[in-house]
């Protein structure tokens, strides 16, 4: 029995999804609620519980593996040709299509995005889904090999059951990027979301049951990181391993992989830098900046946390950003004119808080100083934009805060400027703003990470590989063909003439 009740005003479908009754795990097609015990999840814009769920056993999550080999092995789905499982897969992308609206009120909800980008999200997933369907069909998996007096080729297998581990930012986003190019090559899965936004995996498993998508090739497993996340990291069954979310937890989860020889893709934080130049247009820059930095509250691990300007546009800069930052408005996830909605949870509103507050004691100028948002009405986890300026040194310059704070930073010449960007631990995602595109793709090039943009922030066309290095990711990104690729194993095959 459900114990929560769904907030007024929501599709009938929504609310029947929320109150049906605690939501359970899906293994081999089959509803499990395993032995774990419940827990709540909650809407962070007004800090009430919107749905329940069953929480796994690590026995539990043994079973999802088990029964996502057993799929593997004798579903057919490893074994069908390409085009007949993007048969599955485009069914799969329409149904989502179809429930594009509901789906995507579930994540505006459960991860407090405002619903124009959780239904952009919910897109943004079918598109992936139908991208890698289409590419599966078209890519050569065997090569035949030139050797004297052999004959010899390559060909490409999926490699079993893949693991896929999740954060609460973009939780409908990044399950499309991460199973999607592993089912079209013609792997399982066993997907854990993260404890706070269970709700769009659960729904997305359902929509594939009754779409047919054969049993136990997509697998969710609902509960706690130290229990269900453990449990699937450290499961030696698993053939190939993807986590997204922080450093530490990623350490974790690389080490359970390491002791099993399982391959594993990271996926981790950032602290990206902007580097502006003095001949870009002040007014656009900050205001496309101000849109990257209160996207989703900050929560975006490519997200532009330090701002690297050049000194003799920075008063003009720092104004426009102050007056931009103060006009975001911050409100309900769902209410309309709202810009900026709540954070995740209570924890990471703390987060963002002790980050302000070590920042300021650390030297930090608090241009626009932030710190905790009232919402008439709604009892949710909000903060306000805030910006710092001062030394790089900065605690707040230097870790990954993930809320809506950005520190400003000014150098005086190019050489500088790549240095101050390079002076991270990180490496996901910066960009360079000027006019001039001889130095952008100088400097574009010169910062060290996995992706560098010009004149913008957080672009992703599919086909453009997105992935960091340092403590940002290990092996590999996702959305582009080697994407693909990752998800088959590869082997030779030779005959002496
Ligand atoms: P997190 O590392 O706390 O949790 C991520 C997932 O790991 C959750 O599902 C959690 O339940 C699980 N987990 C926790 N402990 C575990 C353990 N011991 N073993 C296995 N799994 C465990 O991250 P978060 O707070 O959910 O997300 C924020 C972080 O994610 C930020 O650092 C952000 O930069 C990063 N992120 C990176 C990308 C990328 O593409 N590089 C994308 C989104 C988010």
């Amino acid at each position: 029995m459900a114990t929560v009740a769904a907030p007024s005003g929501l599709l009938p479908e929504v609310e029947a999804f929320l109150t049906g009754g605690p939501l359970a795990s899906v293994i081999g097609g089959k509803d499990v609620a395993g032995a774990g015990g419940t827990m709540k999840t909650l809407d962070p814009g007004s800090g009430e519980a919107i749905a329940d769920f069953h929480c796994l056993s690590a026995d539990d999550v043994d079973r999802a593996v088990a029964s996502a080999n057993e799929a593997f092995r004798k579903s057919g789905w490893a074994t069908m040709p390409p085009n007949e499982r993007g048969v599955h897969l485009q069914r799969l992308a329409d149904a989502i299509e179809k429930h594009k609206k509901i789906i995507g009120q579930i994540e505006a909800l459960d991860a407090g995005k405002l619903l124009a980008h959780a239904e952009g999200d919910v897109q943004n997933f079918i598109d992936t889904l139908r991208y890698f369907s289409d590419m599966a069909c078209h890519v050569q998996r065997r090569n035949v090999l030139a050797v004297s007096n052999h004959e010899a080729w390559t060909v490409r297998h999926p490699w079993g059951a893949c693991g896929f581990i999740f954060p609460w930012n973009f939780p409908f986003l990044l399950i499309g990027w991460g199973i999607s190019p592993a089912l079209a090559a013609g792997n399982t899965s066993v997907i854990k979301p993260a404890e706070d936004t269970p709700l769009s995996a659960i729904y997305l498993a359902r929509l594939a049951r009754q779409v047919g998508i054969p049993d136990g090739v997509i697998n969710v497993v609902l509960g706690t990181g130290a229990v269900a996340g453990a449990a699937l990291s450290g499961n030696p069954g698993i053939r190939r391993m993807s986590f997204t979310g922080s450093p530490e937890v990623g350490r974790l989860v690389g080490e359970a992989c390491g002791r099993n020889l399982v391959p594993v893709k990271l996926e981790l934080g950032g602290k990206g830098a902007a580097v502006v130049f003095d001949d870009v247009d002040v007014a656009d820059t900050a205001a496309k900046l101000v849109g990257a930095i209160t996207f989703h509250s900050g929560q975006v691990c490519c997200d532009a946390t330090r701002w690297l300007v050049h000194k003799s546009i920075s008063k003009q800069f720092i104004d426009e950003c102050r007056s931009r930052l103060q006009d975001v408005k911050v409100g309900y996830q769902l209410a309309g004119g709202t810009m900026m909605g709540p954070v995740v949870n209570a924890k990471q509103r703390a987060r963002v808080l002790s980050y302000l507050e070590k920042g300021q004691k650390e030297g930090a100028e608090a241009v626009l100083p932030g710190g905790a948002a009232d919402v008439p009405g709604k009892k949710g986890f909000y903060v306000k934009p805030a910006l710092l300026a001062g030394s790089l040194d900065n605690i707040a310059a230097r870790e990954e805060i993930f809320g809506p704070v950005a520190y400003v930073a000014t150098f005086d010449n190019e050489d500088q400027a790549v240095a101050m960007a390079n002076d991270t631990d990180y490496g996901l995602a910066n960009s360079v703003w000027t006019s001039d595109l001889g130095r952008a793709a100088r400097v574009a090039e010169s910062m060290v990470a996995g992706n560098s943009w010009i004149n913008a922030h957080n672009v992703f066309p599919r086909g453009v590989p997105y992935g960091g290095v340092n403590k940002s990711g290990v092996g590999g990104g996702v959305n582009s063909i080697e994407t693909l690729f990752d998800y088959w194993r590869s082997q030779s095959v030779v005959r002496p003439l």
